[in-house]
């Protein structure tokens, strides 16, 4: 699970602290999206678990570990991260992109391709087609696939996606937000993910954190956020 206990960031020359005071608990298994205004402090929480961003106080846990004490690859073992934009390398094709953390982790050159293989196969691409090309060479939503398949490939607990759908043609965004959810049910991970869509967060979300001014303003299940006045 991740939790957050009284995270508190405030950047150079700011004012006002970009979060203050934040308790937040994910549940193993489960996705919580932080919803909120740009500005509001999203992105701030979501990097301050892979340690992007280091608190001015409190501290956030992954997995029972304070993320303060882990390892760059201790980091990347328990954390995917899908990346505003996509992200990718775009001088490394598909494969290689896919293959960046199990590199890193030292796996042997045949574990890696079969895995790379397979996740493609799993984010609904044909390997054989898309393997060896350049990001470029992709449409947005096959893009945005790889995104997901790169984050999975080492097989981590805990997924971090900062408004992962954001370069997806609206047509082909539902499809990919339901895929990807089924994905992330099926396998079983723990998710904080951010996004200022709210349908996004409806559709996608087991909890919904509202957010205003770096502060959480409402936890709650969608179907309840949605009730409130
Ligand atoms: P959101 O993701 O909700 O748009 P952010 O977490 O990116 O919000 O930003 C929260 C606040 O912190 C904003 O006022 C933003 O301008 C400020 N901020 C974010 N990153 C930095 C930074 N590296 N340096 C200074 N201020 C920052
Ligand atoms: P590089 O090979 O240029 O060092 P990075 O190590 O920054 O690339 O990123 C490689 C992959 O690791 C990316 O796909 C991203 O998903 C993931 N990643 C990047 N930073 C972190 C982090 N702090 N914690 C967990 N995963 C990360």
């Amino acid at each position: 699970m991740i939790r957050f206990e009284g995270a508190a960031k405030t950047y150079p020359g700011q004012a006002r602290p970009a979060l203050d005071a934040f308790d937040l608990t994910v549940e193993a298994g489960t996705t919580c999206v932080l919803i909120g205004p740009s500005g509001c402090g999203k992105s701030t929480a979501l990097q301050m678990v892979n340690r992007l961003v280091a608190p001015s106080a409190g501290r956030v846990w992954v997995e029972g570990r304070d993320v303060a004490g882990l390892d760059p690859i201790s980091l990347r073992r328990r954390i995917g991260y899908v990346l505003q934009g996509v992200g990718l390398f775009p001088h490394r094709t598909v494969a290689q992109n896919v293959a960046t953390v199990p590199g890193l982790l030292g796996w042997d050159a045949r574990r890696i391709a079969e895995r790379v293989d397979a996740m493609l196969g799993l984010v609904g691409l044909d390997p054989g087609e898309v393997r060896d090309r350049r990001p470029d060479a992709l449409s947005g939503g096959q893009r945005q696939r790889v995104g997901v398949a790169r984050a999975l490939a080492a097989d981590p607990p805990v997924l971090l996606m900062d408004e992962p759908f954001g370069a997806v043609d609206p047509v082909a965004r539902a499809r990919l937000q339901d895929e990807v959810r089924g994905i992330l049910v099926r396998l079983g991970k723990t998710v904080l993910m951010v996004t200022h869509d709210l349908d996004e967060a409806v559709r996608m979300g087991d909890t919904v954190a509202l957010m205003r001014e770096g502060r959480l303003v409402q936890v709650d299940a969608p179907e309840r956020l949605l009730a409130r006045p």
